[in-house]
């Protein structure tokens, strides 16, 4: 409900549909009960209890990594790890479209911020011989706007090679990417030894909030010792974390989830792609529709919300100018009539925008 109308929502990132779950909710609650609301003061003073203790345990075994570390959000855990693991006199080097939080966690460490062309591993290759000390490569798994995937085999081979951190913000992949929803690193095939650090965000597929950062014992030990991120703010409230935990065993336990947001966003693409609107390459149940100016974008949100869809218009600076899109997103609540019903107006409302608007011509695979 928005404003007294109902709206079918295809802008929020509840991917497997548990922010609404009733067992995430009455986790939420009876913790609650027990615990109280708030935690009270940061881990290291006495905010830690055991439901974050718990969670941590469940998301190391999740991800098939010795430790995992909570932290309130996950622009903070970007922030904690670029800026723990490079510094002044060194390199910091990030893909064009990178979240926001690796490009603020890059700038916090001091070292020198370079990015490279979207998922161009050539481009990197030719930074990296360029010189100066790589401390760290960090990418989306799944970028956030585009929807399509990170290169990590050929990223993975680069960080080896010039023996810098490789860091994967898996925002968009855990729980819904890879034969069990271990996200991005698991569709790919790759492990801890691959891709030392992990961030995870639990706010998206897990409903819920908080994050993580996922590795081995040392790396997890120095974001202890040195993250200011972590040191210095309240921990996040213990229902929230036992919320999670709920979300998580959800989502191992009915895989059909995962396989069904997949399924709906294949659809959407078959639908969209009949009609002739202009998607980007996403495989995702991220899926913009790229308009190529902020004008056409607000106008067909406008005739979304009209007809009763929640859709987003992205507009420049959060993505790059004459790209401005709607971003659809899809979520295992979703229903197949529901979704051929948004590509049915989506594909009025372009012609519309279209008209009213010149199209930059080209723009459409973001
Ligand atoms: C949402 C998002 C974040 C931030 O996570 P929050 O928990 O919402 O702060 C970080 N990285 C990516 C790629 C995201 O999409």
């Amino acid at each position: 409900m928005v404003a007294g109308r109902q709206l079918i929502d295809f802008s929020s990132n509840d991917y497997l549909g548990l922010a609404h779950h009733p067992r995430v909710i009455a986790a939420m609650q009876d913790c609650a009960a027990r615990c109280g609301a708030g935690s009270g003061a940061s881990h290291l003073v006495t905010g830690h209890g055991s439901e974050h203790a718990r969670l941590e345990e469940e998301l190391a075994q999740f991800t098939g990594r010795s430790r995992a570390l909570l932290f309130s959000t996950g622009y903070m855990a970007n922030l904690a790890a670029i800026a723990t693991l490079a510094a002044r006199g060194e390199h910091v080097l990030l893909d064009r479209l990178s979240h926001a939080s690796l490009i603020d966690g890059a700038l916090l460490s001091g070292a020198r911020l370079r990015r490279y062309p979207h998922c161009d591993t050539r481009a990197l290759e030719r930074a990296l011989l360029e010189g100066g000390n790589c401390a760290v490569i960090a990418t989306d798994g799944v970028f956030s706007m585009d929807g399509d995937r990170a290169p990590l085999e050929e990223l993975v081979r680069l960080a080896r090679a010039h023996e810098a951190w490789l860091l994967v913000d898996d925002a968009h992949g855990l729980g819904v990417l890879g034969a069990t929803g271990r996200g991005s690193l698991e569709l790919a095939g790759l492990g801890l030894e691959d891709v030392p650090v992990l961030v995870g965000t639990l706010g998206k597929a897990f409903g819920s909030f908080g994050a993580f950062i996922a590795g081995a014992d040392d790396l997890i030990e120095l974001m202890i010792q040195r993250s200011r991120t972590y040191r210095y703010t309240t921990a996040l409230p213990q229902p929230v974390a036992a919320a999670t935990r709920q979300a998580l065993q959800i989502a191992r336990e009915e895989p059909w989830r995962r396989e069904r947001v997949l399924a709906l966003s294949g659809r959407f693409r078959a639908g969209a792609t009949a009609a002739d609107l202009p998607l980007a390459r996403s495989s995702t149940p991220i899926q913009p529709v790229i308009l190529g100016s902020s004008r056409a974008a607000l106008l067909v949100q406008e005739q979304l919300l009209e007809a009763g869809f929640w859709v987003i218009a992205i507009r420049s600076p959060t993505v790059p100018r004459g790209s401005e899109r709607v971003r659809i997103t899809l979520s295992a609540e979703h229903t197949e009539a529901q979704v051929d019903a948004l590509v049915e107006h989506l594909e009025g409302a372009c012609a519309r925008a279209r008209k009213a608007v010149p199209i930059l011509e080209g723009e459409a695979d973001g």
